[in-house]
């Protein structure tokens, strides 16, 4: 029987689908999503430049010399980013994670933590900001983002192999640096600190067991994430991924394990902590186990366009907004009509149809290095 291949309109919007299970269990917050899914974690992205050249994320057959990156013209300014976060804060917003590329080359980065930091939610909380880096710069600048209020760091580190990392950021950066970095982000008190290891099966499993006991008793979180079919570029294959539960089997084995709740609903990682009590680990199991029904994340690119799901092959232009002299009161009426309506669930979706599904394979989906992780 020949696949009916099913349109991305359908695709995106496809909450209709009979044989496709629902899973909504979000709780209501100020802005509900059309599944019911409240508004709490904007993504920016600062920059879409990186120093890696990581396979998974900016191959170096793509992403070469003469590839055109975003114009300074086109980047949103950080007067722009924070009046947009405003605006997000005034709708629900808690926390705000910069991303990129590598956000800490975008010039100047602290001025804007400092412009983020002052933000208050309608609570009067103050806002949860953090940065996922590769930690290439964060020796240098760990103590300038601490005292511009960064709260705390996601670094992104796939191995501690020399030969393996330097291998996979493909530009022969040391991981000696990287650690570096990681120790300058605990000295300053950017905590609590999150390791990501992304879990390519036959590239860098064999670097989960001495990851795990490198960070055992470090205070870090370490977090293992399955290898994601993100964008169009990292020739992803099933079969390169490492299922959580597997990752979980053999250090369990190897140390003892326990499962931990979730800290608040919508947590990306599942939870684990060592017997011992060296601390704890997570999985984000994003193709095995998708939880895209707590998904609260907002995307905006480093061009201002707002993503609604990390798979989405689309965004909503913000910065016309902003540059077309609209008011605070327009633009947030425009980003609740945008997310009231969001019906995004591209992983539940992926899951639910064969591996080899045309209607997946065909989606032209967004590049990680252009929306951020
Ligand atoms: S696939 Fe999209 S909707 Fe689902 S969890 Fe990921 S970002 Fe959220």
């Amino acid at each position: 029987m020949t696949e009916k291949i099913i349109p991305l309109a359908d695709i995106r919007y496809a909450s209709s689908l009979p044989h496709v299970p629902m899973q909504v269990n979000a709780p209501k917050g100020l802005l509900s999503d059309a599944l019911g899914r409240p508004l709490r974690d904007l993504r920016i992205s600062v920059t879409d430049r990186c120093n890696f050249r990581c396979s998974y994320c900016m191959p170096r057959e793509v992403f070469g010399k003469d590839y055109a990156f975003l114009p300074q013209s086109s980047l949103l300014s950080f007067e722009e980013i924070t009046r947009l976060a405003r605006i997000f804060v005034a709708h629900g917003v808690e926390k705000i994670r910069l991303t990129g590329g590598e956000p800490l080359l975008r010039k100047n980065l602290e001025v804007l933590i400092e412009m983020l930091a002052k933000l208050e939610t309608p609570a009067g909380h103050p806002l949860d900001i953090t940065l996922t880096t590769n930690a290439s710069l964060l020796a240098k600048k760990a103590r300038s983002l601490k005292g511009a209020g960064l709260q705390r760091v996601t670094v992104s580190l796939d191995g501690l192999n020399d030969a393996t990392f330097r291998h996979m950021n493909d530009v022969d950066f040391p991981v000696a640096d990287v650690l570096k970095g990681i120790d300058m982000a605990h000295q300053v008190g950017l905590a609590p600190l999150k390791i990501n290891m992304v879990v390519k099966r036959g590239t860098n499993d064999s670097e989960i067991i001495p990851m795990a006991r490198h960070f055992r008793h470090s205070g870090a979180v370490l977090r293992f994430i399955e290898y994601m079919d993100v964008g169009a570029t990292n020739g992803w294959r099933m079969d390169e991924v490492m299922p959580s539960a597997q990752v979980i089997e053999r250090i369990r084995s190897e140390f003892g394990l326990a499962a931990l709740d979730a800290n608040y609903a919508g947590e990306t990682a599942e939870r684990w902590r060592y017997l011992d009590g060296a601390g704890e680990i997570g999985v984000i199991s994003s193709v095995t186990q998708a939880f895209c029904g707590d998904c609260n994340r907002a995307r905006l690119s480093t061009e201002g366009k707002l993503f609604l799901c990390l798979f989405a092959s689309q965004g909503h232009d913000l910065r016309s907004l902003l540059r077309g002299h609209y008011g605070d009161d327009q633009i947030a009426g425009a980003i609740s009509h945008i997310w009231q309506a969001r019906s995004d669930r591209y992983s539940e979706l992926r899951a639910a149809l064969p591996a080899d599904s045309t209607a997946i394979k065909g989606l032209k989906r967004v590049e990680m290095s252009y929306i951020g992780g």
